[in-house]
C-alpha cells in the first residue's frame, strides 16, 4: 500500500480524478471525535482515502508538554487500522523541526500526480490557525479546507475572517456532534483516575493504559517555555 516517503499510493488511472483527505491533527490522543469527522469528511466530500496525519512538533505548541510523537503515532494507527479506507501516516513526525501544514501540503502537492487532489482535514480554530499564518496565498492554491466544528461554533465568525484575508480559500465547515469529545478531556480523566471507555477506541485506551500516558506530571505546562 504504501510507497515512497511513507506515503500511500493513489492515483494510478490517468483517466480519473482522485480525492485525498489529509487529517491533521496532534492526536494527543485521537478520539471518537477525529473518527467521526474522517468519516463524515470522506461521505461529504468522496474521498478515497483519509490519511491521518499526526504532526510532528506542532506548530503553536511550543509551549505545550506534548506526548511523544511515535506514541501519538502508534496510537493513530491503532485506531485507524480497521478501516480499509483509513491509513496513518509518519510523514510529519519523522520530519525535522516544527510543522507547517503548508510545507506537508506543498511536499504531497510534488508528490502526487495532478489528478490526485488534497482536502485537508482539521478543526474549525486550528484552521483559522492555518490561515493566518505561513504563505496563505499558498495553502489557498493547494487544497480545499474541510473544518470540523463543534455544535455552537460561530461558523459566521470563521466565514469573515477568511473573507477578510482577501485570499480565495475553499473552506467547506461540517458540524460534528461527536466532537463534544476533546484530547483535552481524555487526558483529563485519565489523569484523575476516570475511565475513557467509549470516548477513544478501545485499543487506544489499552495503549494509554499499558504506556502509562497522562498521569499528572505528564499533562503540566512546561513552565517557562517560549511559544511561538
Ligand atoms: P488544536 O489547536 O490543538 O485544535 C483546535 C481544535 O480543533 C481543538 O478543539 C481540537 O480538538 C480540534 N481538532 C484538532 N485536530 C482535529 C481534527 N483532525 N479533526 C477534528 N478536530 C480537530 O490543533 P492542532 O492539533 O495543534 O492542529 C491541527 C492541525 O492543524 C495539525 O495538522 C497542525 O499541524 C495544523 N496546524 C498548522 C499550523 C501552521 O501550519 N501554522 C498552525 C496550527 C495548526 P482535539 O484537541 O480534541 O483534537
Amino acid at each position: 500500500m504504501h510507497e515512497g516517503q511513507g506515503l500511500p499510493a493513489i492515483g494510478g488511472d490517468p483517466a480519473r480524478e482522485y480525492r485525498l483527505g489529509i487529517m491533521g491533527g496532534t492526536f494527543d490522543p485521537i478520539h471518537y471525535g477525529h473518527l467521526v469527522t474522517a468519516e463524515r469528511a470522506r461521505e461529504a466530500l468522496g474521498l478515497d482515502l483519509v490519511l491521518f496525519m499526526p504532526a510532528g512538533t506542532p506548530a503553536f505548541k511550543l509551549d505545550q508538554k506534548v506526548t511523544s510523537a511515535e506514541d501519538r503515532y502508534a496510537m493513530t494507527l491503532l485506531a485507524t487500522a480497521t478501516n480499509p479506507l483509513f491509513d496513518a501516516s509518519r510523514f510529519e513526525i519523522d520530519r525535522e523541526g516544527t510543522t507547517y501544514t503548508v510545507d506537508t501540503l506543498r511536499a504531497l502537492r510534488a508528490h502526487y500526480p495532478d489528478n490526485v487532489k488534497l482536502f485537508f482535514i482539521t478543526g474549525a480554530d486550528a484552521i483559522m490557525d492555518i490561515l493566518a499564518w505561513h504563505d496563505a496565498e499558498g495553502l489557498a492554491s493547494l487544497t480545499t479546507f474541510i473544518a470540523a466544528t463543534r455544535p455552537g461554533y460561530d461558523i459566521v465568525r470563521a466565514q469573515e475572517i477568511v473573507e477578510a484575508s482577501g485570499i480565495d480559500f475553499d473552506v467547506r465547515y461540517i458540524e460534528i456532534p461527536a466532537l463534544a469529545i476533546s484530547s483535552t478531556s481524555i487526558r483529563e480523566l485519565v489523569r484523575d483516575g476516570k475511565s475513557v471507555r467509549y470516548l477513544t477506541a478501545t485499543a487506544v485506551e489499552g495503549y494509554i493504559r499499558k504506556m502509562g500516558l497522562y498521569r499528572a506530571e505528564d499533562i503540566e505546562r512546561v513552565e517557562g517555555a517560549v511559544g511561538q
